[in-house]
C-alpha cells in the first residue's frame, strides 16, 4: 500500500480532470458529502499512533457491548430470526482481517482512527457494491449499519476539529459530487470544488460549467492529504488543486482571474447581439437549465430561451414528486419568464446515473441500459401524463416544446405522442386553455435512434441531439465511469456520422435540429455543429456569452469546408487536430474563457 505524504505546509499540487473552467481561491472543506457517516480525514504524528490505535479499539469495544445488549433485547422482543442480525454484525467486528488493515492503516499512514476505519470499510463496500448479487446487497446495509455506528463511537476528545464558518467563501473537495448536491451548492460561498471520482460528462460537471463554478474531477486519493482550512487555488483551466500555495503563486492566478474577469465581461457586454454568423446564419442560443432558480441567469446572459430544461432534478428533488398543480406553476413561471422566446420541457429523464423514479426492489445491473428515460414515463401513465398535462396548461402562456428523452425507436415516440394527443384532450372537455405554439421533439441520442432518424423526423417537429448520451452509447463507455474516460471520445468519426445522419433527414422532412449535450458549449466543435447544419444550440447558462462570441466569428462556409476535411479524418485523433487548429485560427482569443 502507498503511503501518502504528510499533509504538507509547503505548496503541494493536485491533479485531475478540468471540468469547469475558472479560478477559485480560498480555503478548503474537506467533506465526504456521498455518506453522511464520513468522519474528517487528517494524517496524526508519529507519536500519536498508540494513542489512535486504542481509540479504534476501545470504539469497537463499545460497538460490541452495544450490539451484544441489542440482540438481548431484540430476541426477547422480536424473536431469534431478528437478534441473528445483531449477532451478525459483531461478527463484523470480531474479523481480525478488518482490524489488522485499520490497525496498519493508522500505523503506517498515520491515518486518524475514524478515517483509518472509514477508509477500510470504505474498500469493503465497494467490493461488494460491484457484485450484483441480492445477498451481498443486504450484506452491505449491515455493514454500512455497523460503520456508523462505529464511527459514532469513538471518543471525540482527540478529534481535530476543522470546521468551516458557514457564510465563509471555501472550496470543497470529496469523494464525490451527487447531481443533487451540485446543484444545491451555495455559489456564494463555494467557489469552486473538486472530487476524487468522476468524469466530464456526469451531471455533476455538467451542472458546474452551467452554474459557472470552477472544479476539477478525477483528483485520486487527494482527499486524506488535504485539511480543512488550508488555503488552495482552484484551476479550473488545467485541471490543478494548489494547496498551501506561495505568495508567488497567489499573485500569479490572482492576475490571471482578473485578465480571464475582464474577458468575460467583456462578453456578457454582447448579450443583447444576435447569435449570428458572419455570412448571416442565425442560430438560436439557448440555455439548459434544471431549476427555475436558474431562470433569471439565464435570461441575463442573453440566452434565446430554454433549449433543454431537465424536468428530473424540479421532479425528483423532494420525497414526493410535485402534484399536477405544483409542477403547473413552476412550468408556467419558466415560459413567463423565458418569452418571447421558447422553453422546450423534456419530460422526465429519471435513471442511468440521475435519481430513479421510485425506489427499486434491487439496484439495476446496468442503469444506463435499463429503467430509463422515456421506458419509465410509458410504463407510469398516470405520473406521465400528470407531467404533460402540466406542461401543456403552462403553454398557455408563451412558447413551449416537449421533448422526450432516451427514444430508440418510433413506437415511443408514437406512444408518447398519443399521450400528449390524449392531454389535450382532457384539458379540452375541462375547459382549460392550452396554448397553439407547441412544438413536439426527440431526443436523438440513442444510436438506434440517429439511425432511423428519417423515420422519427415524419413524427416530430424538431430533434435535439443529447451528445452526453449519444456518445457513451456509441462508443459503449459509460459517461460517469473515471476509468474509461479517456475512451470517452465526442470527436470520435462515428459520432460525427450519426449527428450527420440525423441533420440530413432532419433536413430532407424540413423539421429543425439542436444540440443540447456538451458538445454544444464546445468552443472546438461549434464549427462543426455550424457546418452540419444544426439551427439551435442549448448550453449551460455560463457558456452562453462565449458561444454567442463563437458564433458571431465564424463563417458557415468556412465551417462546411471543415466538415469536408473531417468527414475523411479517421480517428477522435485526426478529428481533434483538424477542430483545434481551426478554433486557434478563427477565435485564439476565446479559448481557455
Ligand atoms: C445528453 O444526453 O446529451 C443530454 C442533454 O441529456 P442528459 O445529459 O441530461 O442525459
Ligand atoms: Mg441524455
Amino acid at each position: 500500500m502507498r503511503m501518502p505524504d504528510l499533509i504538507a505546509i509547503e505548496e503541494k499540487t493536485f491533479y485531475g480532470i478540468a471540468v469547469s473552467p475558472g479560478i477559485a481561491i480560498a480555503p478548503l472543506h474537506v467533506i465526504a458529502s456521498d455518506t453522511a457517516i464520513a468522519p474528517d480525514a487528517y494524517h496524526i504524528p508519529d507519536d500519536r499512533i498508540n494513542t489512535e490505535q486504542q481509540r479504534f479499539g476501545k470504539a469497537v469495544h463499545i460497538t460490541k457491548k452495544q450490539l451484544h445488549e441489542l440482540e438481548k433485547r431484540i430476541r426477547t422482543i422480536s424473536g431469534e430470526d431478528e437478534a441473528r442480525i445483531f449477532e451478525a454484525h459483531q461478527m463484523v467486528l470480531d474479523d481480525n482481517s478488518l482490524i489488522n488493515k485499520v490497525i496498519n492503516a493508522i500505523g503506517k499512514r498515520n491515518l486518524n482512527a475514524e478515517y483509518a476505519f472509514f477508509a477500510v470499510m470504505q474498500n469493503f463496500l465497494e467490493a461488494m457494491r460491484r457484485v450484483p448479487d441480492p445477498y451481498l446487497a443486504e450484506r452491505t446495509v449491515d455493514l454500512e449499519d455497523v460503520c456508523q455506528r462505529v464511527i459514532n463511537n469513538f471518543d471525540r476528545h482527540h478529534t481535530e476539529t476543522s470546521a468551516i464558518s458557514p457564510d465563509e467563501h471555501h472550496i470543497i473537495v470529496s469523494h464525490d459530487l451527487t447531481p443533487s448536491d451540485t446543484a444545491m451548492i451555495d455559489r456564494n460561498r463555494v467557489l469552486g470544488f473538486a472530487t476524487e471520482l468522476g468524469s466530464i460528462n456526469s451531471h455533476t460537471a455538467i451542472l458546474a460549467r452551467s452554474l459557472g463554478i470552477p472544479a476539477i474531477v478525477n483528483l485520486g486519493d487527494a482527499l486524506i492529504r488535504l485539511k480543512t482550512l488550508s488555503l488552495c487555488i482552484l484551476d479550473g483551466y488545467a485541471g490543478k488543486l494548489i494547496v498551501n500555495p506561495t505568495e508567488e503563486t497567489v499573485a500569479h492566478y490572482k492576475k490571471l482571474q482578473s485578465e480571464k474577469a475582464a474577458i468575460r465581461l467583456q462578453l456578457e457586454a454582447k448579450k443583447d447581439k444576435k447569435s449570428v454568423t458572419l455570412d448571416g446564419t442565425d442560430l438560436i442560443l439557448s440555455a439548459n437549465i434544471e431549476f427555475n432558480h436558474e431562470l433569471e441567469a439565464a435570461s441575463a446572459s442573453g440566452a434565446q430561451g430554454i433549449g433543454l430544461y431537465r424536468t428530473e432534478f424540479f421532479l425528483l428533488n423532494g420525497d414526493d414528486i410535485p402534484d399536477e398543480e405544483e409542477q403547473t406553476a413552476a412550468y408556467i413561471e419558466a415560459v413567463k419568464a423565458s418569452a418571447p422566446h421558447q422553453v422546450i420541457f423534456r419530460t422526465l429523464d429519471a435513471g442511468g446515473d440521475k435519481l430513479p423514479a421510485e425506489p427499486l426492489d434491487e439496484p439495476e445491473p446496468n442503469p444506463f441500459l435499463g429503467w430509463r428515460g422515456i421506458r419509465v414515463s410509458l410504463d407510469r401513465p398516470e405520473m406521465f401524463r400528470q407531467q404533460l398535462r402540466a406542461i401543456l396548461r403552462a403553454s398557455a402562456y408563451g412558447k413551449i416544446g416537449i421533448m422526450f428523452p432516451f427514444i430508440s425507436g418510433v413506437a415511443e415516440v408514437r406512444a408518447s405522442i398519443e399521450h400528449i394527443e390524449a392531454c389535450k384532450a382532457e384539458l379540452l372537455l375541462e375547459g382549460i386553455p392550452i396554448g397553439n405554439e407547441i412544438e413536439i421533439g426527440a431526443m436523438i441520442e440513442i444510436p438506434s435512434a440517429a439511425l432511423i432518424a428519417h423515420h422519427i423526423a415524419k413524427e416530430v417537429d424538431f430533434f435535439s441531439i443529447g451528445t452526453n448520451d449519444l456518445v457513451q452509447y456509441t462508443l459503449a463507455v459509460d459517461r460517469v465511469n473515471s476509468h474509461v474516460a479517456s475512451l470517452y471520445n465526442p470527436s470520435h468519426p462515428s459520432v460525427l456520422e450519426l449527428m450527420r445522419i440525423t441533420l440530413l433527414a432532419s433536413q430532407k422532412h424540413g423539421i429543425w435540429t439542436g444540440v443540447c449535450g456538451e458538445m454544444a458549449g464546445d468552443i472546438y466543435m461549434i464549427p462543426v455543429l455550424i457546418g452540419m447544419g444544426v439551427q439551435e444550440l442549448s448550453v449551460g447558462t455560463h457558456q452562453v456569452p462565449l458561444i454567442r462570441e463563437a458564433i458571431r466569428s465564424l463563417k458557415k462556409s468556412d465551417c462546411e469546408d471543415l466538415l469536408k476535411e473531417i468527414e475523411s479524418a479517421t480517428t477522435s485523433e485526426e478529428v481533434t487536430q483538424l477542430t483545434r487548429s481551426f478554433a486557434q485560427e478563427k477565435y485564439p482569443h476565446l479559448l481557455d474563457t
